[in-house]
């Protein structure tokens, strides 16, 4: 199973080396060259598969450099929490991503990367610094998904004080190979400063440097483990009509990579808020990036999203083939605080504000569009991608009760904060950087 870059100007190479280079030399993104097909059996049988039996055997469709025993072992380590799905009504469901450690969805893409790139560095006999700016939840999933894993090092850059509290406690608490970057500048400073770190050869030379960001193809293949578990957990095989709340859509890239090998489903819903670039391209056909809007679901809060070369790619570039398989809505924040408070009034369910854009976009869907895919009856999947409690304050304004704190998230709030505070100015990046892993 080779990689080619949706650019088309870089050569096919293996997983490993798709998923510890991160972008494509010719600035593209890293996509299967081929898609293997999952077996009928399998799908027929998939109702007595458990989540991690699924996410081995979807692994080793993609990932061959690695032995079947260290792969298990991936699994085992990585998928080591649930993906319910919950049945709000009849056609209704809610697949609850939250379980893992950082209680986002994300934990799913960054346990498992990091394992792999563990697994994957053996070769070179080096450790692996693992370089990334944050803006928040990308940094704690990071820190948290590599957190003690062999032979990598982790160093997150993030923006003095315009991180949430929440989000800061999980980037500098976690401790032993993770270290936090306090810089003072915002967070196009980080990236620039990671940027530069990349591209300076005389650093590469003497550190081995990776990324973990959102583009590796190491994210996305853990991504599809859930979308078959969700069909696993309906009543019978169905093909479901999944919505998923989006801000750099690699989640629904996920969930059409899962579709293109054979997982049963009837199409997606690309769930935005304010930030509705996509939704805006399925109706008129131009997409047109601009800056991010600030809104209360502020993980989807993205102005160009890098997965849409993906969409086009796995769509050949054409409209109309995009628009057959996905429908997309965009809803205000107001509007969210409103779905918030009418699911837990109809279902006594309580739903984070990225997972209520994902509600209203089934209620308008079905107000307006059922059918759109040809499929009346088939049932909803919203896929939940954060545990309310990680926005406390918003949820307690919209259902007027207090919102229990899972024990993972109240430990990490418990942990004195420790980061290095750092100029921004990369010299004094690349200085400390040698000084600390070569
Ligand atoms: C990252 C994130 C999203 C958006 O996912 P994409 O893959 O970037 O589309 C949605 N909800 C939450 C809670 C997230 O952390």
């Amino acid at each position: 199973m080779k990689f080619i870059s949706t650019n088309g100007n870089a050569n096919a190479v293996s997983f490993g080396e798709a998923a510890l280079r991160g972008l494509a030399p010719d600035g593209g993104l890293y996509i299967p060259a081929q898609w293997p097909q999952l077996t009928e059996s399998f799908v027929e049988n998939i109702r007595e598969k458990n989540l991690q039996e699924i996410s081995f055997e979807l692994s080793r469709l993609f990932i061959e450099e690695l032995d079947s025993a260290v792969l298990r072992n991936i699994i085992v380590e990585s998928v080591n929490f649930d993906a319910p799905l919950v049945q709000l009504d009849d056609k209704l469901h809610v697949l609850e991503l939250f379980h893992g450690p950082t209680l986002a969805f994300k934990d799913f893409g960054a346990r498992f990367m990091s394992r792999t790139f563990s697994a994957l560095r053996e070769n070179t006999g080096q450790d692996l610094v693992i370089l990334a700016a944050t803006s928040g939840d990308t940094g704690s999933a990071v820190a948290q998904g590599f957190l003690g894993v062999e032979g990598i090092q982790v160093c997150l850059l993030y923006p003095s004080g315009k991180v949430s509290h929440i989000q800061e406690q999980q980037l500098t608490t976690a401790g032993q190979n993770v270290t936090a970057l306090e810089v003072e500048g915002t967070f196009d400073d980080c990236q620039r400063m990671v940027k530069q770190a990349f591209s300076d050869a005389s650093l590469n030379e003497q550190l081995l440097l990776s990324s973990a960001n959102s583009i590796n193809i190491a994210r996305l293949i853990p991504q599809m483990f859930y979308y078959l578990y969700g069909v696993a957990q309906l009543n019978e095989v169905e093909e479901p009509i999944f919505c998923v709340p989006s801000g750099n859509f690699g989640n629904l890239t996920a969930g059409l990579m899962a579709r293109k090998i054979g997982m049963p489903t009837s199409g997606f819903i690309a769930a935005t808020n304010a930030n509705d670039v996509v939704p805006e391209y399925l109706r008129t056909g131009s997409f047109n990036p601009r800056a991010s809007e600030p809104t209360i679901s502020n993980a989807m809060d993205v102005g160009n999203p890098s997965n849409f070369a993906r969409i086009l790619h796995l769509f050949e570039n054409d409209h109309h083939n995009v628009t057959q398989h996905i429908w997309g809505a965009s809803f205000s924040d107001s509007d969210t605080r409103k779905a918030i408070g009418k699911v837990y009034e109809d279902f006594d369910y309580v739903m984070d504000p990225h997972t209520a854009v994902g509600y209203q976009a089934v209620m308008q869907y079905q107000r307006t569009n059922q059918g759109y895919f040809g499929e009346d009856s088939a049932p909803f999947i919203i896929l939940s991608t954060a545990h309310p409690a990680k926005f406390g304050d918003v949820i307690e304004s919209a259902i007027k009760q207090k919102v229990t704190v899972p024990d993972r998230l109240a430990t990490c709030l418990n942990k004195e904060k420790q980061s290095i505070l750092m100029e921004n100015d990369y010299s004094n990046l690349k200085k400390w950087l040698l000084e600390k892993y070569k």
